[in-house]
């Protein structure tokens, strides 16, 4: 049985380390009475040790923004996988912003899928289409080789805690939400990717989605039968809206 996973990725914010602890404090207050969710928040790597700290023995787990698919080396700026090892238990891979900034690619992205599942993090793979992408009626195909790819170095998805995250990039931050009709028929598509890979252990991933999520709309797309939680960006910095999320996905 899969439980839906909310995730916040607060990108980067908040600037102090005091504004990180007072949000993660109120994370934990708001998700302490509710039972059959993950919640998970995404602080900036610097603030990853004190959030974890703050959160400790809470229910609320952490996960880093991104990572670097070596444990060690000349990779200045970067994050290793050891180094996340005891702080966080998720890992948001892929993300479009780390794409469209970052020059993070579809391969590079398999590197650190394969490795965050090796050293027994949860990676949050992010696959969806640009708008260009998405007005060419190049969706199904995008989704398709992003997909592929990020699940190309792994064997079995059995134990790996593999959740994926269908984010159309026109969608994230612009207020402008996927239908969820369309949100469930990629999440489908992404079952069906995995279940052609992996067999049944398709069925034990959660895939969630991701764009403009707010406590508004949150339950029409956690109500999707193959949309199993939501990866949520701004309303993440904002304790109520993110506990109305939370709520939602609880039921
Ligand atoms: C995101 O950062 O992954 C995201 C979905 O952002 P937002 O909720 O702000 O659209």
């Amino acid at each position: 049985m899969r439980r839906p996973v909310i995730a916040g990725n607060w990108k980067m914010n908040p600037p102090t380390l005091d504004e990180a602890i007072s949000l993660a404090r109120a994370v934990a207050a708001v998700s302490a009475p509710l039972d059959g969710i993950d919640v998970v928040v995404c602080p900036p790597a610097v603030w990853l040790t004190a959030v974890a700290g703050e959160l400790a023995g809470s229910g609320v787990a952490v996960g880093a923004q991104t990572m670097h698919h070596e444990e060690r080396g000349a990779f200045t700026g970067e994050t290793s996988p050891l180094m996340l090892a005891g702080l966080a238990s998720y890992v948001i891979l892929g993300h479009s912003e780390r794409r469209q900034y970052d020059g993070e690619t579809d391969e590079g992205v398999a590197r650190k899928v394969a490795s965050a599942v090796a050293h027994g993090l949860r990676p949050i793979a992010a696959v969806g289409e640009r708008l260009d992408e998405r007005r060419s009626g190049a969706t199904e195909a995008v989704i398709d080789r992003q997909l592929r790819a990020a699940v190309s170095g792994l064997d079995t998805i059995a134990g790996s805690g593999l959740v994926i995250a269908y984010e159309p990039v026109w969608a994230i931050g612009t207020g402008e939400a996927a239908e969820p009709s369309d949100a469930q028929s990629v999440a489908r598509q992404i079952r069906g990717i995995l279940h052609e890979r992996f067999g049944d252990d398709a069925g034990d991933v959660p895939i969630q989605y991701g764009g403009s999520v707010t406590a508004d709309n949150a339950a029409a797309f956690l109500a999707l039968p193959d949309v199993d939680g939501a990866l949520v960006g701004g309303a993440s910095l904002k304790p109520e809206q993110f506990a109305a999320i939370l709520a939602a996905a609880a039921g």
